[in-house]
């Protein structure tokens, strides 16, 4: 698990892999701030705080949120 000392940014930090499209425990690559995913082993992470991740890639994850009210099925009664 990861410990709780502050990261480069001096707040918590979340790792978010865009492959496998969720937070993961992220691994640092070499010296740089570069992250593996666990998961998948790409080095398609993202990093910074849980709110800012949240925030950039649009996740949600609170329940009792807004449903997604995308297209309903008109077309289908349309005819
Ligand atoms: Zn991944």
């Amino acid at each position: 698990m990861l410990k709780s000392k502050s990261g480069p940014f001096g707040e918590k930090i979340s790792y978010y892999c865009k492959d496998c499209a969720k937070f993961v425990e992220g691994q640092q690559v070499s010296r740089k701030y570069v992250f593996r995913c666990p998961i998948c082993k790409t080095k398609n992470v993202a990093f910074g705080t849980e709110k800012s991740l949240k925030n950039f890639f649009h996740i949600d994850d609170e329940p009792g949120d807004e449903p997604k009210a995308s297209h309903k099925k008109e077309e289908a009664d349309k005819k």
